[in-house]
């Protein structure tokens, strides 16, 4: 495992916020899924993947939903990696993402090549 060696502090740390926004825009979004306690979405169980997972599974009537779970789960993915040291590293190849590609989708897990 190791880290990204392009990336600044500063690109990483707009990467992050993009990222925060996008999960808590995500949130309100789907604040609705909440009527179902079961599949209840608060700050806390918002950061579990397996949540997402869990609503996917639930076979969601909206097909607009079902985006914005998965968007959502990318976007939490891409948190999640970031906390661990891997983010930006393709999961393909193993290369580093270039900025401009993370720039423009964040969430991305491969690079170009890879798709
Ligand atoms: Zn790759």
């Amino acid at each position: 495992m190791s880290a990204h060696p392009e990336l600044t502090p500063e690109q990483l740390l707009v990467l992050r916020e993009t990222l925060d926004d996008d999960i808590a825009r995500l949130g309100r979004r789907l604040a609705h899924l909440k009527a179902d306690d079961s599949v209840a979405l608060d700050q806390q169980a918002i950061g579990r993947v397996s949540r997402m997972d869990a609503l996917m599974n639930q076979g969601l009537a909206q097909a607009s939903d079902q985006r914005a779970v998965r968007d959502l789960a990318a976007a939490l993915e891409a948190r999640d990696r970031m906390d661990d040291g891997t983010y930006g590293l393709c999961g393909g190849c193993g290369q580093p993402i270039p900025f401009a590609r993370l720039d423009a989708m964040p969430e991305a897990r491969n690079c170009a090549r890879c798709g």
